[in-house]
């Protein structure tokens, strides 16, 4: 994608930032402890654009380059981290389709995604293959001109709302990946939404098992094209990245959420006759707290640019969802310690990014397994770098 023109992106930045100030944040809480599907912020995301954001033009959409992508998720995030995580798997599937799909499924799916119509799902992970994706399970076997699904998907996000899933699955080349239709809702000619599941935080949307049974998908639906039968877990883990950019602006918004409310807080809050911040203890936290945060800000840009190029971003990407995840847990807790008593209460947000925070930590590929991307590619740069 070209870059965004600078104006033009501060502009849609400013933009969904005065419309989480007026309209997310008064009424984020009462969604969230509801769990309830916050249609009309959905609605209003589609109105901004936000479904087709890094999708091309030439489809509909408004093409915006990673960085811009990722101020925006940081925005919603700031918020109601559920947002971006409304459009985050609907964006994982729209690279993959864009980066590696034929052109009759590039121009077949695109331009309806532009407007979240269909909304997608992505669904790699299953109950007993999460970080260990070579595990998978899940079948395809081709019968004439389409191939039959049976398995179950663990951790579908937006699953049950999604009309299209970019779904992984074993064939006996490898893994493959398949871009599955279906209706919206529990049921849809053999595949069920088989687990609701209840979570900490992440509210508002769900996240389900679905079980297929004989579900039968087109051969024209294998991602790609047939030549990509077996290789796609190559293509998945490189749109990846983009999830775990996702993630890492997200992870800024909830700890500048935080951050914020915690620097609201020490001008409020007296004790001992004094503002909190006048107590060097405070201070000291304000001091990391911000300090991190502006760390994770500038990772962040270093991994959407480095995304943005082409170039391999395994390491980057994965630096930048490490270190901005355990920032937010971390600015989260620290955010509840400042505000004390008050910050333990359902009536201030803090608890919410407390929920919420450790999402992060765990979803795009846990940070153990970060560590070992990163450590891994470091490895082969070094390498590449110097031939013995
Ligand atoms: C709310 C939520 C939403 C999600 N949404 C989606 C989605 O939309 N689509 C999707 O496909 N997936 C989704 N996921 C799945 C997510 O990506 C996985 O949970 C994650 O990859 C970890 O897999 P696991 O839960 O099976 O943990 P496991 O792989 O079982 O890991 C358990 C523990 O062992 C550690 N571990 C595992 N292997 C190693 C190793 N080699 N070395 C060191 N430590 C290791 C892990 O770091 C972790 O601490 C979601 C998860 C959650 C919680």
């Amino acid at each position: 994608m070209p870059p965004t023109d600078p104006a033009l992106a501060d502009e849609l930045v400013a933009t969904i930032r005065k419309w989480v100030a007026d309209v997310v944040i008064p009424g984020a809480s009462e969604y969230e402890h509801a769990d309830e599907y916050p249609e009309p912020f959905v609605e209003q995301m589609k109105a901004f654009g936000l479904f087709g954001a890094r999708i091309a033009p030439e489809h509909g959409g408004l093409g915006l380059d990673t960085l811009t992508y990722a101020r925006l998720m940081e925005e919603l995030s700031y918020g109601w981290m559920s947002l971006a995580g409304v459009l985050n798997t609907h964006m994982i599937a729209a690279t993959l389709i864009e980066r590696h799909g034929t052109a009759e499924q590039r121009s077949r799916w695109l331009p309806g995604m532009t407007l979240g119509e269909p909304r997608a799902a992505f669904s790699l992970s299953e109950p007993d293959a999460g970080s260990d994706t070579q595990a998978i399970r899940c079948r395809a076997e081709r019968d004439g001109a389409e191939y039959i699904l049976n398995g179950t998907k663990m951790w579908v996000t937006n699953g049950e709302r999604a009309g299209l899933v970019a779904l992984a699955a074993r064939t006996p080349e490898g893994i493959t990946c398949f871009i599955v239709e279906k209706e919206p809702g529990p049921e849809y000619q053999g595949i069920t939404t088989s687990r609701r599941i209840a979570k900490l935080g992440y509210k508002g949307l769900e996240t389900v098992e679905m079980t297929y049974t004989d579900h039968r998908v087109p051969a024209a639906n294998v991602l790609g094209g047939e030549e990509w039968l077996g290789r796609g877990l190559h293509l998945i883990l490189g749109s990846l990245e983009l999830g775990r950019i996702n993630i890492a602006a997200r992870a800024v918004g909830v700890a500048r959420a935080a951050y914020d409310a915690s620097m609201r807080y020490v001008h409020q809050r007296e004790t001992f006759g004094v503002p909190i911040h006048q107590h060097q203890a405070i201070q000291f936290k304000l001091a990391d707290m911000a300090t991190k945060l502006e760390a994770s800000k500038l990772m962040v840009r270093s991994a959407a640019e480095r995304f943005e190029a082409g170039e391999r971003a395994d390491v980057e990407a994965g630096m930048a969802k490490l270190f901005c995840s355990e920032t937010a847990l971390e600015l989260a807790t620290e955010a509840m310690r400042i505000h004390g008593g008050y910050g333990y209460t359902s009536e201030l947000p803090i608890e919410r990014y407390f929920r919420d925070a450790p999402l992060m930590i765990i979803g795009e590929g846990t940070n153990e397994i970060q560590r070992i991307v990163i450590a891994r590619g470091l490895l082969k740069r070094w390498a590449e770098a110097n031939p013995s």
